[in-house]
């Protein structure tokens, strides 16, 4: 795999793409957040200075009226006109000229037609820029009754809502920024911790090879980066046990290809050693041929077990009847049991049938036919082979004579060379003594079935072996 370096793993990372899509959240929101603000607050700000223009010229209404003693508070930038009903100027502040008074009521004229929809107002205000200044003043004109007739009063203040405006746009901008900023780095910083789990993992997956399956990661939590650590350690323990079960498989493997191959050695070696009788001769062939089997038997066993653990072993299954197939084994294990004295008997065969490989269900008959005949003994040396229906199973049983397995043994029958008894295994002079795989390859049929394999025992009465697939 390509591994990403520097900077183009950090814009990969799953940590820059959240704060990146986290950021652009908080983006939009600011921004909708900021726009709301500049807009109600550049209407207030206009509200405002209508307000204190509005306030003063009722203040200035009621001087006129003459029900105000104290002086109306102008400040020394406001520019005030007080026009009487003839449009004679009665007091001004802040005027220089006639022009200026004029251009000011065109003004206010114009602002009063534009107001026209709203006649109830009694105040008429707008913004302009004053002459000779470029400061921006807001503007509003009252009707105030001078000597019974209607009068004006016009009055000004600096009033720049460009200035206002721009500095709550600098001040929204600034705290957007700051807050983003902080935003960016703290969720980089979290995003980093919440990560560092992921990258505990990554380091230790990449340094952990077969040698060391024993190593875990031991993360402690109750997050989802903690489940994932322990999923990769209930992981690691399952490849462990299976990494070991097959280290045991080749050495036991091995262990078990040595005795043979030391056997053939030393016979040969005898034999060749001096000059020998016939005879002599005959039974160290006869002794290596028997070592020769064995080998044979235990790498054929041992490749059926290979494929089966590679899922190679195809299984091809189609209906076929259980008892024809205890039938075959029994008749092709007939000479064996004849040749060891034991009586092969077969019990109710009733057709059942079950959907299976011929093939691989043959050899789990066989095997336990073979075993049958090789442990059976007692007097009546006798292996007994059955089947049966039992509500939706199909069942096959084989039971022998012989002395039984003892109870401690059981569990461990269908391990892969495990033997009960190893001398007696191995020591026999007819048959080939076991290997110790036949169990494990039953099993591994059986499983492959999905039926169940159960043995039953008692010591120094008999074993019975019995298998139960689905009828069908
Ligand atoms: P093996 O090739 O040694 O027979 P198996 O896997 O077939 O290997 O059997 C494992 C062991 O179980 C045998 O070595 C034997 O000790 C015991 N065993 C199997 N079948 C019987 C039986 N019918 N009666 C008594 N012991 C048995």
């Amino acid at each position: 795999m390509k591994r990403l370096t520097g900077l183009t793993m950090f814009f990969h990372s799953i940590r820059f793409r959240l704060v990146l899509w986290f950021t652009a959240i908080l983006v939009l929101v600011l921004f909708t957040f900021s726009a709301f603000i500049y807009y109600n607050q550049a209407r207030d700000f206009r509200g405002d200075a209508q307000y204190h223009l509005e306030r003063k010229l009722e203040a200035i209404q009621a001087k006129v009226l003459g029900s105000m003693t104290g002086p109306v508070l102008l400040q020394e930038s406001d520019i005030f006109v007080l026009l009487g009903p003839d449009g004679k100027v009665l007091a001004s502040q802040g005027i220089a000229s006639q022009e200026e008074i004029i251009s000011l009521v065109k003004q206010a004229q114009t602002a009063q037609q534009r107001n026209i929809e709203n006649p109830s107002e009694s105040v008429v205000s707008w913004v302009q820029d004053w002459n000779g200044t470029s400061k921006h003043y807001s503007f509003a004109i009252k009707a105030v009754p001078v000597e019974g007739k209607i009068g004006f009063a016009i009055l000004g203040s600096p009033f720049d809502p460009y200035d206002l405006n721009r500095r709550l746009l600098v001040t929204l901008l600034l705290g957007s920024l700051l807050t983003i900023a902080i935003a960016l780095g703290g969720g980089l910083w979290l995003a980093d911790r919440a990560m560092r789990p992921v990258h505990a993992i990554t380091q230790a997956a990449r340094t952990i090879s077969e040698t060391d399956l024993n190593r875990r990661l031991n993360m402690k939590g109750k997050d989802e980066l903690a489940e994932l650590s322990n999923t990769f350690d209930e992981m690691l323990a399952r490849l462990q046990t299976a990494f070991e079960r097959q280290r045991q498989f080749v050495a036991d493997a091995s262990h078990e290809l040595r005795t043979p191959l030391t056997i053939v050695n030393l016979e040969s070696s005898r034999a060749l050693a001096s000059k020998r009788t016939a005879p002599e001769y005959q039974r160290a062939l006869g002794v290596i041929r028997s070592e020769n089997e064995f080998m044979a038997h235990l790498v054929n066993d041992l490749l059926t077990l290979a494929r089966m653990d590679s899922g190679q072993a195809a299984m091809e299954k189609t209906p076929l009847d259980l008892s024809d197939i205890a039938l075959e084994a029994v008749e092709r294990l007939a000479p064996l049991a004849e040749r060891r004295n034991v009586r092969l008997e077969t019990g109710d065969l009733p057709e059942v049938t079950i959907l299976g490989d011929r093939r691989y269900l043959l050899q789990m008959m066989s095997n336990l036919v073979e075993n049958g005949i090789k442990y059976t003994g007692g007097t009546e040396r006798r292996v007994y082979v059955e089947t049966g229906l039992q509500a939706d199973s199909a069942w096959v049983r084989v039971s022998d004579t012989g002395p039984g397995i003892p109870p401690e043994h059981l569990p461990l029958l269908f391990e892969r060379f495990y033997r009960v008894d190893k001398a007696r295994a191995r020591g026999d002079d007819d048959a080939q003594g076991g290997n110790g795989l036949g169990l494990s390859i039953v099993n591994w049929i059986v499983q492959a079935h999905n039926g169940e394999v159960r043995v039953e025992s008692t010591p120094e009465a008999g074993t019975t072996f019995e298998v139960r697939f689905k009828a069908a």
